[in-house]
């Protein structure tokens, strides 16, 4: 595929402070942009990073056909830029898609597209350790009508943005029993926009009460642990460890949960992909076997979990230094996506 390329005539990118990145608030030089229309996609183009202008109409706006990716791309030592994974995210974003009525996004535009993109801007993919260019796919409908009714016109775009190392300072979590993000026959196992304009309330609620982020529970019983905010989520229970499953449509189908679950698996780890309900790690608690507790995602990769609070109670885990599967596993991760851990699994995509 051919890509018309407008670059920019100087690039920013000696203008960030490698020692102190603030994510998601400055953008590459570059971003991809798509437009379908009549049935098919156009030929993409790589254009300087700047605003786009559109109607107040645009549908969009008005009722959230909206879809997204998060992705990472790092730099080894040897200064070759990879990106983690990202044919698993493409399928993810088209299976995310076609339950907003919009349009698959053929590889050739979404990966060959974010090739091409993160080699022009490879200057942008930070060196340091912990260090990595977000990517950020996404489309939006475009047609410019306020009648209720699925679009025919759809914008496809990529921006990166570089990424400093995530301090993970364990999180204060709250496990939500009145509010609901996801529930059978909707929209949870998708990243639309919607599902996180849903949870901005909730989100504060808990803010307020002193605790970082929500651990969501089942819509229908209010037992069933799903995931946080962009995380999965990981119990260790006595020598177990546990997600749970993604049957049911509730749950994202996270990049980071799968690498996790494969890591554990191939170490010698007993893992379990079910239902969990908070009933039986409370249990755990009181048994003293509630060991570790994390999340997985692109943004944070491993976040350990100090305490969960439920229903009146508080759970404090051990402390995190003495954590040793959630330890392993972080150092696994960023030994394949650094170059310093042999790439068994064939994850890294390399850009150059
Ligand atoms: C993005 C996201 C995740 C994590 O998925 P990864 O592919 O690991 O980044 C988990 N849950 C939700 C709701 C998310 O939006």
């Amino acid at each position: 595929m051919n890509i018309n390329t407008l670059k920019v005539s100087e690039s920013r990118s000696n203008q960030v402070d490698a020692s102190n990145i603030q994510f998601g608030k400055t953008y590459s030089d570059h971003m991809l942009v798509a437009e379908y229309e009549n049935g098919e996609w156009k030929q993409p183009e790589i254009v300087p990073y700047e605003n786009i202008s559109m109607s107040p109409a645009t549908t969009f706006i008005h009722y959230g056909q909206s879809i997204f990716e998060g992705i990472k791309a790092y730099k080894n030592e040897a200064g070759e830029v990879s990106i983690f994974r990202p044919h698993d995210n493409w399928k993810r974003f088209n299976i995310s898609a076609e339950r907003m009525a919009m349009p698959d996004v053929p590889e050739d535009i979404f990966i060959n597209g974010m090739k091409a993109l993160i080699e022009l801007d490879k200057d942008w993919v930070p060196t340091s350790e912990g260090c990595s260019l977000y990517i950020r796919p996404f489309m939006f409908a475009t047609d410019e009508f306020i009648g209720v009714k699925p679009a025919e016109k759809f914008k496809f775009m990529i921006i990166t943005s570089p990424a400093g190392a995530y301090y993970n300072k364990p999180t204060k979590i709250y496990v939500q029993n009145k509010y609901v993000r996801a529930f059978p026959g909707g929209i949870g196992f998708t990243k639309a926009a919607g599902n996180y304009g849903a949870s901005m309330l909730p989100t504060l609620e808990t803010r307020k009460l002193g605790y970082d982020q929500i651990l969501w529970t089942d819509g229908v019983d209010h037992k069933y642990v799903q995931e946080i905010g962009t995380m999965n989520v990981f119990f260790v229970l006595g020598d177990k460890v546990i997600t749970p499953d993604l049957s049911g449509g509730c749950i994202l189908a996270g990049v980071t949960r799968d690498s996790a679950i494969k890591l554990l698996k191939e170490h010698g780890y007993t893992v379990e992909e079910r239902p969990l309900t908070i009933d039986e790690i409370r249990d755990s608690f009181y048994k003293n076997e509630l060991m570790e507790a994390f999340g997985t995602g692109t943004a944070a990769v491993i976040a350990p979990i100090s305490e969960l609070y439920y229903d009146g109670l508080t759970m404090n885990l051990p402390p995190v230094e003495n954590w040793k599967i959630a330890n392993w596993l972080k150092n696994e991760l960023a030994g394949i996506r650094y170059g310093r851990i042999e790439d068994r699994h064939h994850w890294m995509f390399k850009v150059c």
